[in-house]
């Protein structure tokens, strides 16, 4: 009897202290789970042939009606970013697979080669004045085509994106100096932290410094 009751006690301990991990790495793990599943369907044509764009986009139609029916029968509460995620456009990058939430804690904003352009400093604001957001995770990639494109013959093709590859850190300068940002930065209210993601692994590795 002593026996369970200490054992009783020790599980209520151990539920109190590590029911967040436990929960939302349980979530996690069907999260992953289900990407895994998902990925034995290829593409989108239930064919299994590349279709027109009409087909494509009755093909979205559906899955959203689809997912928006299983949204409502099992969502749990909403939630309000408290992170953002500055990341490259690169499809090899998953969002939601590299933070490792599904539950809508991050803003998540992405042009090719995470490019700060004026529109994105001022959806970081936004983001930071409006969403009260008190990180920002300012990402670049390993292997991201979109520097070659910008050090390459293709610049021309994409000069905006190029030219804005090549004013980086300028731009990033314009952005902590805006008056929103320093602030905040200075009162201990927001952090901003630079990452470059091992597009292989995901990890968020250590920006070295330029
Ligand atoms: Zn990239």
């Amino acid at each position: 009897m002593k026996a369970s009751r200490l054992l009783f006690v020790l599980l209520a301990v151990l539920l109190v202290f590590f029911w967040r991990p436990a929960m939302f790495f349980t979530g996690g793990g069907l999260v992953s789970a289900g990407h895994m599943v998902q990925g034995f369907v290829n593409g989108f044509s239930r064919a299994g042939h590349v279709g027109t764009p009409q087909e494509l986009l009755e093909t979205v139609l559906i899955d959203n009606k689809t997912a928006s029916h299983v949204e409502r029968a099992v969502a749990g509460p909403r939630r309000k970013p408290e992170v953002m995620a500055v990341m490259c456009m690169d499809p090899r990058l998953n969002s939601e697979v590299i933070l490792g939430d599904s539950r809508g804690y991050y803003d998540v904003v992405r042009l090719p080669g995470s490019v700060l352009s004026d529109e994105m400093i001022e959806a970081i604001e936004l983001a930071v004045e409006e969403h009260a957001v008190e990180l920002v995770l300012f990402t670049t990639h390993t292997d991201c085509a979109m520097e070659k494109v910008a050090s390459g013959h293709e610049a021309n093709r994409f000069p905006g994106l190029s030219n804005l590859v090549h004013k980086r850190e300028e731009k990033f300068e314009e952005l902590m100096r805006r008056p929103a940002i320093a602030e905040r930065v200075k009162s201990g209210k927001l952090l901003v932290k630079r990452f470059k993601i091992d597009t292989t692994t995901g990890s968020l590795l250590a920006e070295e410094k330029k």
